[in-house]
């Protein structure tokens, strides 16, 4: 099993709703690999959104660690948070997140612009990146001239145009067919393989364990069950049964 990247000990999120606290993780432990796949399975409801938003520096933990490398993620003020995602970490919605007014090489560059890189290489890059998520032609598009499905592999082009070390993604397919969603799982799991990325995926379709290296399933705050599947160093992929 290849190295630790993330540790997640004893990790709890309250929320406040009037009089009633909301334990939505519940003393949490969960360490994540350099360079698995992991997918968080689990009910509407159980924590795997709040799990994600605190291992990915979006929200802070009411108690616990949570170590990525040998940074505490936890004691980080709201800059260092900022500065943070940018450096190692990018992110895949649901619901796309993508600036309406902006096309889609504007969309994938943002990350960059953020970092200074100079202009004229971050149109370079993200026409190489649109290329690579198989969007060469839509360059000059707007979100709301592309398909859900073409909107999605923006917003995967912006998630890995940085190189992050970790890629979180959010239901990425929740609103995707079914064919539409093996052909981002497909995208995701294989520019992250190029790479050596890590990604944490949460869903509550089973359908994407065939993608995972491990899945974590979680109830109530907590993890009910891990299943590690066997991880082929050569592909990337689930071995499978062996004849
Ligand atoms: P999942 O992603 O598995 O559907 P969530 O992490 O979104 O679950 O939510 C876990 C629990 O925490 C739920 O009971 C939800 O209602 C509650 N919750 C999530 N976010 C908030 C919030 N910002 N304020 C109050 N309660 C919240
Ligand atoms: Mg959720």
């Amino acid at each position: 099993m290849s190295k630790k990247i993330i540790r997640i000990q004893n990790v709890t999120k309250l929320y406040r709703m009037g009089n009633e606290v909301i334990r939505a993780v519940n003393g949490l432990d969960l360490d994540i690999y350099q360079g698995e796949v992991c997918c968080l399975f689990g009910k509407s409801g159980s924590g795997k959104s709040t799990l994600l938003n605190l291992i990915a520096g979006l929200e802070k933990p009411t108690k616990g660690e949570i170590i990525f490398h040998n940074h505490h993620i936890e004691r980080m003020n709201e800059n260092q948070l900022a500065d943070f995602r940018q450096k190692y970490v990018g992110f895949v919605f649901q619901s796309y997140n993508l600036l309406p007014t902006l096309t889609a090489a504007e969309n994938v560059m943002l990350p960059l612009i953020f970092k200074n890189v100079p202009v004229k290489e971050r149109h370079e890059r993200a026409l190489k990146m649109l290329k690579a998520v198989g969007l060469e032609g839509r360059a000059n598009h707007k979100p709301s001239e592309m398909s859900g499905g073409q909107q999605q592999r923006v917003s995967i082009a912006r998630a890995f145009i940085n190189r992050p070390q970790v890629v979180f993604a959010d239901e990425p397919t929740g609103n995707l067919d079914t064919k539409t969603t093996y052909e981002m799982m497909d995208l995701i799991t294989g520019l992250a393989k190029e790479n050596h990325q890590t990604l944490v995926i949460v869903s509550h379709d089973m359908e994407l364990s065939e993608y995972a290296h491990r899945i974590v399933v979680m109830m109530d705050g907590k993890i009910k069950s891990i299943e590690q599947k066997t991880m082929d160093e050569n592909t990337g992929k689930d071995g499978g049964e062996e004849v």
